[in-house]
């Protein structure tokens, strides 16, 4: 049986070809020292640094490298955090544009040179149906390609595994087209006619700009998300945040504590044609309709909360609240930024933003739900994973010995779930498995720790 080390570049995982995925073994190892499953940022960067501790792995990957990215991101899709910030170990960014936004396919590209800057032992198109303690001290995976035992386990499958979709989408006519932010693609995908974006998180704030760009007639359904600047003072607020410490903050120390932080939603904000802030009052004069939250479907008639006001003014807040830090800051460090004006709002609603809208007098013809994501873990059966809660670890390390988690927002720091912070918790989890790894009776009853070649190919499982 050969580990497939599927040269990185070739056809099978080109970022713009969809990609066949490699053969791979018809089964797999019945053991394995570590198995990490998910073949994104957080399972290649983990695999990364088991390598340089020595420690054999293998990661499983249910479809192919840097598939979120592929297959969940719409066309124009641009990182919203700034190049330099994509840290990965070994493989900073190393463009020629480190403060720019990389787009869609330089994304995959650049995940993919970074599988390929080590020949990550990497097994694509094997789905992971269940982890489960094996009985003994370590926990066994179901494949479609055989059990795998493995002493520890890294799911390092992200945190948003299925679209969250509200109720009232049940409740709208069959005449109207409903898809998921993460399935849209782009404008022309959509029927003609007016569409309605229903969230204001990055996702929908985003896809609402990029339909108006494309001419379309949009409506927003705006929601409680806050919003931050793209540059202030001559920089990008990012870099000053970034100077400021914030992206170094334990989800401990958070002022509104771990519980808060992890479910507020992004600021939003792009970085499409160089970065600018989304500010929904200058869309709004262009054309683009807004709304209060959704609140109630009648046929073909919405209802709205009258909270579009306060949505906006919170989202602004927001911004100038960052941009006071960014002063204060400023001024402590003595530092010589050229002043900037503060923003005024460039628009006001005419109403409160709960004026019903009838889909069919309005040329509504789709809906685009900028809801979010659930989780999903109820395919691992172990204390501290319930179905769609939150799982139960410290810095990634889990309750049950030899399991851990990685990529989930606010893990450990606003960066977890991002190219900026993941490299962190990664080298802490790698650090803890291979102490575990070094001590011969904690796993398994034996050492775990063996010699997976640098070269690329594994000398095992073959
Ligand atoms: C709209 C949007 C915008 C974003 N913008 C940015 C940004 O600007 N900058 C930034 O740094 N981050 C951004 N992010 C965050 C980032 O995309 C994700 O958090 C990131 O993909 C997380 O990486 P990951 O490796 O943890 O998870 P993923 O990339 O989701 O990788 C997990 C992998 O696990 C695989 N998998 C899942 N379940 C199984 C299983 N049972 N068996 C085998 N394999 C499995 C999946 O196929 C997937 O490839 C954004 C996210 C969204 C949704």
């Amino acid at each position: 049986m050969s580990l497939l080390t599927r040269p990185r570049g070739s056809s099978a995982c080109g970022a713009s070809s969809g990609a066949a995925l490699g053969p791979g073994p018809a089964r797999l190892p019945a053991h394995v020292d570590v198995a990490v499953i998910g073949g994104g940022q957080a399972g290649l960067t983990t695999s990364w640094y088991l390598r340089q501790h020595d420690v054999e792995h293998l990661v499983l990957e249910r479809d192919r490298v840097a598939s979120s990215w592929l297959r969940q991101r719409w066309d124009s899709f641009c990182l919203v955090t700034p190049n330099w910030q994509c840290r990965l170990p070994g493989h900073g960014y190393a463009g020629a544009e480190p403060d720019g936004f990389m787009v869609k396919e330089e994304i995959i590209d650049y995940l993919e040179a970074f599988a390929g800057s080590f020949a990550v032992p990497l097994y694509e198109g094997v789905m992971v149906d269940t982890v489960a303690q094996d009985g003994g001290s370590g926990l066994v995976l179901s494949t479609a390609r055989g059990e795998v035992h493995a002493d520890q386990v890294v799911l390092a499958v992200g945190g948003y595994h299925s679209p969250r979709w509200s109720p009232l989408a049940a409740q709208l006519p069959p005449t109207v087209t409903q898809l998921h932010s993460s399935t849209y693609r782009n404008p022309s995908s959509l029927p003609d006619g007016a569409v309605l974006v229903v969230g204001t998180g990055q996702s929908g704030a985003q896809i609402a700009e990029d339909l108006q760009v494309a001419g379309r007639d949009v409506r927003l359904s705006v929601g409680s998300a806050p919003r931050v600047a793209r540059f202030y003072r001559g920089r990008d607020c990012v870099a000053w945040l970034e100077d400021i410490g914030h992206y170094d903050l334990p989800v401990d120390e958070h002022p509104e504590g771990p519980e808060v932080a992890r479910r507020e939603p992004n600021h939003y904000v792009t970085g499409r044609d160089g970065g600018h802030d989304i500010d929904l009052r200058a869309h709004a004069l262009d054309g683009l309709k807004l709304h209060g939250r959704l609140q109630q479907v009648r046929g073909e008639t919405l209802s709205f909360s009258g909270d579009l006001r306060e949505n906006l003014d919170h989202a602004d807040a927001t911004a100038e609240r960052i941009k006071d830090t960014i002063d204060q800051w400023i001024e402590a460090q003595g530092i010589d930024a050229p002043p900037e004006p503060r923003y005024e709002p460039v628009w006001e609603p005419d109403g409160d933003g709960s004026a019903e809208l009838d889909l069919a007098a309005a040329g509504v013809r789709s809906i685009v739900w900028a809801t979010g994501f659930r989780s999903d873990w109820s395919w691992v059966e172990a204390p501290g994973f319930t179905r769609d809660g939150y799982p139960c670890h410290a810095r990634g390390v889990c309750e049950v010995p030899g399991l851990y988690v990685l990529g989930l927002p606010w893990l450990y720091t606003w960066g977890s779930a991002r190219f900026a912070g993941v490299a962190r918790d990664a080298e802490h989890v790698a650090e803890r498995i291979a102490e575990l790894a070094r001590i011969p009776e904690a796993v398994s009853g034996k050492s775990s720790t063996r010699h997976a070649t640098r070269s690329g190919a594994s000398t095992w499982g073959q």
